[in-house]
């Protein structure tokens, strides 16, 4: 199967695991989603009884509104997909990379309550290499969407694989929900754990395991 095959097979896999947006999701410009949502959040904060004359929550919708289209949910939006340049594999690095402790910060798209936490990205090098800090940004990307976070450990996997043209990829999320931790069942404690195993990483246990123990080595750099 050469290359071109194997993107193709990968964007028909992807269908499965997309967020589920509208097709007219991107018609309306920031401005305008903004000033939907600032009319909608003083709804709700009235609804609640809340006095929006009062000087600390005046600003607030509109404050909410800003950071719903540009942070918290900006990655829905196709145009923030960061580019993922890919160098050639001078160095015929051939071993596993990988990067861990990336920070998640996402949104349950249950209850729009924060999702913490750290993914950990390995891959087998091949032909190509990525950038480092490019990880975390593929992370970020997929995070700043309300989420469920086996659907974002999947894409997170999907675009590593297809920016590096492999399969053998591996993503490991843990992380903390607050609609589980500070509201309902109120577990403080708990957390969730998800996997995907690409490629190589899908059958081989040894891989695996190597993959896991990486994620715990402590990296400190304090005396
Ligand atoms: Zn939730």
């Amino acid at each position: 199967m050469n290359s071109f095959e194997k993107t193709e097979e990968r964007e028909h896999q992807s269908s499965s695991f997309d967020n589920p947006i509208r097709e007219d999701a991107f018609l309306k410009s920031d401005d305008e989603k903004m000033s939907i949502i600032e009319k909608h959040m003083e709804g709700i904060l009235e609804t609640l009884g809340m006095d929006l004359k009062d000087d600390s929550l005046k600003g607030t919708p509109r404050r909410v509104a800003k950071m719903y289209v540009k942070e918290t949910f900006g990655g829905l939006n196709p145009s923030r997909e960061p580019a993922l340049n890919t160098f050639n594999n001078t160095y015929k690095y051939g071993e596993m990379l990988v990067e861990k402790n990336i920070v998640v910060y996402s949104t349950c798209e249950h209850h729009l309550m924060p999702i913490i936490g750290r993914a950990h990205i390995a891959y087998l090098s091949k032909d190509k290499v990525i950038g480092l800090s490019k990880m975390n940004r593929i992370v970020d990307f997929y995070a700043k969407r309300p989420q469920v976070q086996e659907r974002l450990t999947r894409q997170i996997t999907s675009a590593m694989q297809n920016a590096l043209g492999t399969d053998d990829v591996a993503v490991l999320i843990d992380a903390k929900h607050l609609c589980v931790n500070a509201r309902g069942i109120r577990d403080i404690d708990s957390s969730t754990v998800t996997a995907e195993y690409g490629g190589k990483f899908k059958n081989d246990e040894a891989l695996k395991a190597s993959f896991l123990t990486y994620t715990q080595l402590k990296t400190d750099f304090e005396d």
